[in-house]
């Protein structure tokens, strides 16, 4: 046996969720699966919808944190990520960070 969180098995079921992580394509499709594509881009409300973008970055199993979005749209917000992920939050909080990586360096 399996030894499960104990909040695991809280009103899951309402997902027909399995309980095992199935990574970023099984999540993909169940997004899909509960939030069925527009007519038109999310964000733009133009284009035709291409791709299922995740908002936050943590790919939370939560439908609102996914929008549809066209070629465009999508790539912008990827580069979007991109930064937020490159800002790591300790070196928003934590002013040592920032020289944590370059030290060694003299002149
Ligand atoms: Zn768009």
């Amino acid at each position: 046996m399996k030894s499960k969180p104990d909040n695991y098995n809280r009103g899951e079921d309402a997902y027909n969720w399995k309980g095992d992580w199935v990574g970023e394509t099984g999540l993909h499709r169940w997004v899909s699966r509960n939030k069925p594509k527009p007519k038109v881009c999310e964000q733009c409300n133009k284009q035709p919808p291409k791709d299922l973008a995740n908002i936050s970055g943590q790919y939370k199993r939560d439908v609102s944190d996914f929008e549809w979005l066209c070629r465009k749209c999508h790539m912008e917000s990827d580069g979007r990520l991109e930064r937020l992920h490159k800002i790591d939050k300790r070196g928003v909080n934590n002013p040592n960070y920032k020289h944590g990586k370059r030290c060694g360096v003299n002149g």
